[in-house]
């Protein structure tokens, strides 16, 4: 009894710790100390569960901690960042997974001993709730499980990124979805005994099978939204997996991770200005690259390194809107460098930042972060938009969607409606790419044919390198 209280004070300030971890995270100066809170909180939870006196054999779990560290860790160092959006699709699936067997387990156990049995030896425990929370582990986990695995292959380029639909294909997912929730409630109905194993294995093929379908209509530029969303159905698969087993920091861990998916996928919506369930239904993504909106009009307007210092050098005011050629060029140092020396000639220098450039929320906050670059230069979209038309130069590195005025003044486009950050009314726009590829929603942009835009060719960093040299040699 004694031992049981202190595993659940443990376990509370272990949620704490989780909760104002979490709040940290939520801005760059505190974020990283967040993480060693929240860490600190995971350390007290397992530690405390590990000599809870139900552990009775520690020789799994030492084989599985270190399979697990080995593999987690490998991936952490080998992972590049522009992959980390994929890497935390994988994670999602396999804590999916891992609530689907944590139920699974739990069932067979249940068939060894009988219910009589298990109920005898788990005092407290009500059948008909342990059965629902089994289902309820065994479903979410498992939709999440093949839903982030299809949702990997396609940001990896394993598959084709495009939103595959056919005829009917609503209809299918709405009759799989009814089936399974008739056959749950015919599972918990029916005493969830031996006699019900059959319908448990269909129960379990039917959520893995809703997990691709699921996933099957969404295309690659609303990827990161169902991440989120599938990020938030693993902790509540993770919570319906603390009820099957009655572990109390499971179900908080799992609650909380389950409520700030949600809460990320509903920012990540209004930063593209869709409804959930236009991302979920509507087949974004579909058409050919580059299909809809109206024909490109104008040309395209080299400058050289040279002449972008000269730009640059005359300005008073410049704001940087990152993307993922940012990204993928690893450019956010020499721009860090770039921006000092700006500075140091007296003009003002901003980065603008859009909610879902690059390839992962927060992706730009990182990268620049990991530069040095100061938090106070870092500007929201809403706040730098109004400011756009008083900016001398804005240099556009490596971003194109989340610039594309097509957002806003083409109504025939599919991005129509997204949030942009203004560039094209800045004075001078100056674009860093290494040709004419489209962004990730494969729609061509406006911006770069304006009469006051230049594109400066090549990859991002080596461009900002000659653009450093240009300012030192000066
Ligand atoms: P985009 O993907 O729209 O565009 C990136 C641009 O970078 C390309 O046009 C490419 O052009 C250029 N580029 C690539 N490599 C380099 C390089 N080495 N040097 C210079 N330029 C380079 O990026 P945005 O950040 O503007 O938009 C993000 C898009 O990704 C949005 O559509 C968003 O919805 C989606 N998305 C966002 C996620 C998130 O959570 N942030 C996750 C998944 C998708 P070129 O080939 O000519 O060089």
């Amino acid at each position: 009894m004694q031992s049981a209280v202190l595993v659940n004070l443990s376990y509370i300030v272990a949620s704490i710790l989780f909760i104002f971890g979490l709040k940290m995270l939520g801005r760059a100066d505190t974020a990283r100390r967040g993480n060693m809170i929240s860490a600190l909180g995971m350390l007290i939870a397992v530690v405390v569960t590990l000599l809870d006196r139900q552990i009775i054999d520690f020789k799994w779990i030492a084989i599985g901690l270190a399979a697990g560290a080995v593999i987690g860790g490998t991936a952490a160092k080998l992972v590049k960042m522009t992959a980390m959006p994929e890497m935390v699709a994988l994670f999602n699936g396999f804590g999916g997974l891992a609530s689907l067997l944590v139920g699974w387990a739990e069932y067979q156990k249940i068939l060894a001993e009988g219910w009589a049995g298990y109920l005898m030896r788990n005092t407290g425990t009500i059948q008909n709730f342990t059965s629902t929370a089994i289902i309820l582990a065994i479903l979410i986990g498992g939709v999440t499980f093949t839903g982030s695995i299809y949702a990997y292959l396609k940001l990896a380029g394993r598959v084709s990124g495009r939103a595959k639909v056919f005829g009917g294909q609503r209809l299918l997912n709405i009759m799989v979805a009814a089936l399974i929730v008739a056959a749950g409630i015919a599972f918990v109905t029916t005493g969830a005994g031996p006699n019900s194993y059959s319908l448990f294995i269909a129960l379990v093929i039917l959520a893995l099978t809703l997990g691709f379908l699921a996933v099957m209509p969404i295309g690659g530029g609303d990827m990161p939204v169902v991440i989120a969303l599938l990020n938030s159905m693993s902790g509540l698969a993770a919570a319906a997996a603390g009820f099957v087993i009655a572990n109390n920091v499971l179900i908080v861990a799992g609650c909380l991770v389950g409520a700030s998916g949600v809460v990320l996928t509903i920012i990540m919506c209004k930063a593209m200005n869709r409804t959930l369930g236009n991302v979920l239904f509507s087949g974004f993504g579909a058409t050919d690259a580059g299909a809809g909106g109206t024909a490109m009009e104008g040309e395209l307007k080299p400058i050289s390194a040279s002449d972008t210092y000269y730009v640059l050098e005359a300005a008073r005011s410049v704001v940087v809107v990152p993307g993922y050629g940012m990204a993928v060029a690893q450019a956010q140092h020499v721009v860090k460098e770039l921006g000092d020396l700006l500075e140091e000639n007296g003009t003002e220098v901003r980065f603008a930042i859009h909610p879902v450039a690059g390839r992962m929320p927060g992706h730009m906050n990182v990268l620049l972060a990991e530069a040095d670059v100061p938090y106070e230069q870092l500007v929201e979209m809403d706040n730098i938009n109004p400011t756009m038309p008083s900016v001398d130069v804005a240099v556009v590195i490596g971003a194109n969607d989340v610039v594309n005025p097509a957002a806003i003044n083409d109504t025939a486009s599919p991005i129509y409606g997204m949030p942009i950050i203004k560039a094209l009314e800045a004075k001078t726009v100056i674009c860093l790419k290494r040709g004419k590829g489209t962004g990730f929603s494969g729609l061509e942009n406006q911006l770069f044919l304006l009469p006051h835009t230049r594109m400066l060719y090549g990859d991002a960093k080596n461009s900002i390198q000659s653009v450093v040299s240009e300012f030192k040699n000066a």
